[in-house]
């Protein structure tokens, strides 16, 4: 018997399927999630049908490239290559025949367990029978194989449905998350750095659209510094889409930091002016929050007392995802979705430059703000914002 003409992919939504009254909106937005993403490819179909997303791809298209394509796609939990058939006992059990022959050719399985489920009540045969005859089929149909109950090289799942069943094998994992574009638009400080990618990535796999700053102090740090950081908005770009980054020159407020308030404060005050004008460009651009790759305790700017007097530097809420894990998951997870090689790159950062020897690590409120009163923050805060260069980031 010849498989399907096309492929076929199961897509589970995760916790979208969990949003009761709001379930139709989400599935929709990840199906056009998934649709836009596959975009690129002739000849797919993506369709919603029983709580369960079905892909079609024209056979001569590369398998592997699909899957990976929609296991980016926030909100799905994950994916299986099936075939289908007509849900029918023998249609099955030719279907799982051929499915299995392919199976011992290209894995060379030995064992096997079939894990029958029947979303149709109304079909004639309960699925622990189903099970049992399916699996009697494929022992008669493919000699080599037995059945291990426990331990198989192969769960063969059978899923019947009204009109149509599906035979799979494989569940490969997606991220989860939810369908971006479902929870607001979130502004993200992106520096080169290892933590901010990543806590970008995971705001949006919450469902949050992307827009992005980044500061540099050119000339002190290098046109080659921002286009590490251009490279790492592509690559986050591949999972949240297109988005704007707004790049912002930092030189002047440092200069004047530098001039003007205590060395020990100095990298304070800059995080403060960055949040400061973050909010700002935010502002204008329909964001309602910030995000960093903040980690309580990192480094001097990251003591709990830095923080404090860096969040009193705004109203805004400022998303800090990172806050609470090891580096070490925060590295594994950089490696998982893409960014570490490209953040590990030795280029200089702006919050390197002007580093001072001794920086406060308990930094007081009121003794911050009577430095920053020495400047004319609004001023210096205006001037970065105009003149801001904005980079169309497109997936890499
Ligand atoms: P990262 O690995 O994200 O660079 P980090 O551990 O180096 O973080 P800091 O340099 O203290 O920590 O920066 C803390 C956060 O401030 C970053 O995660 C990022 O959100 C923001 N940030 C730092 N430098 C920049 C920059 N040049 N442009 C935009 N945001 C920045
Ligand atoms: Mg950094």
């Amino acid at each position: 018997m010849e498989l399907n003409q096309e492929h076929i992919f199961i897509v589970r939504c995760g916790e979208v399927a969990l949003k009761g009254m709001n379930k139709p909106y989400f599935e929709r937005m990840l199906v056009e999630r998934i649709r836009k993403l596959l975009k690129k490819f002739d000849g797919v179909s993506v369709k919603r049908h029983e709580g369960l997303i079905y892909v079609r791809a024209d056979k001569a298209l590369d398998k592997q490239a699909i899957i990976k394509e929609i296991s980016k796609v926030f909100g799905v939990a994950s994916i299986s290559p099936a075939v289908e058939c007509e849900s029918t006992m023998e249609s099955i059990g030719r279907a799982a025949v051929a499915y299995m022959l392919e199976a011992i050719d290209e894995r060379g399985i030995k064992t096997f367990k079939v894990e029958a489920k029947r979303a149709d009540k109304n079909f004639p045969v309960k699925s622990p029978d189903i099970g049992k005859q399916i699996g009697a089929a494929v022992l008669k149909g493919c000699k080599v194989l037995k059945v291990d109950v426990h331990h198989p090289d192969c769960l063969l799942f059978v899923d019947v449905r009204h009109d149509k069943s599906y035979i799979y094998q494989d569940k490969i994992a997606g991220f989860g998350g939810l369908p971006l574009g479902t929870n607001g638009k979130g502004l993200s400080l992106l520096s080169g750095g290892i933590d901010s990618p990543v806590a970008t990535w995971m705001m949006a796999k919450r469902g949050m659209m992307i827009e992005a700053v980044h500061f540099h102090s050119y000339p002190y740090t290098s046109q080659r510094a921002q286009e590490k950081v251009e490279e790492l908005a592509s690559l986050v770009a591949t999972y949240c889409g297109r988005f704007k980054m707004h790049v912002v020159n930092l030189l002047p407020v440092q200069e004047q930091i530098v001039e003007h308030c205590p060395e020990e404060e100095t990298t304070i005050l800059v995080r403060r002016f960055m949040m400061r004008i973050a909010q700002k460009i935010a502002e204008k651009n329909g964001c309602g929050m910030l995000i960093t790759g903040e980690n309580l305790g990192q480094v001097a700017s990251q003591t709990a007392e830095s923080l404090i007097v860096t969040d009193a530097s705004v109203t805004m809420p400022v998303m800090r995802p990172l806050i609470a894990m090891d580096k070490v998951d925060i590295m594994d997870l950089a490696q998982e979705i893409g960014t570490y090689e490209t953040s590990i790159q030795p280029y200089e950062d702006c919050c390197t430059v002007f580093l001072p020897k001794h920086p406060a690590t308990k930094p007081k409120l009121e003794k911050i703000l009577e430095s920053e009163s020495r400047l004319d923050c609004e001023a210096l805060i205006d001037a970065a914002v105009e003149a801001e260069e904005i980079i169309d980031i497109f997936p890499a």
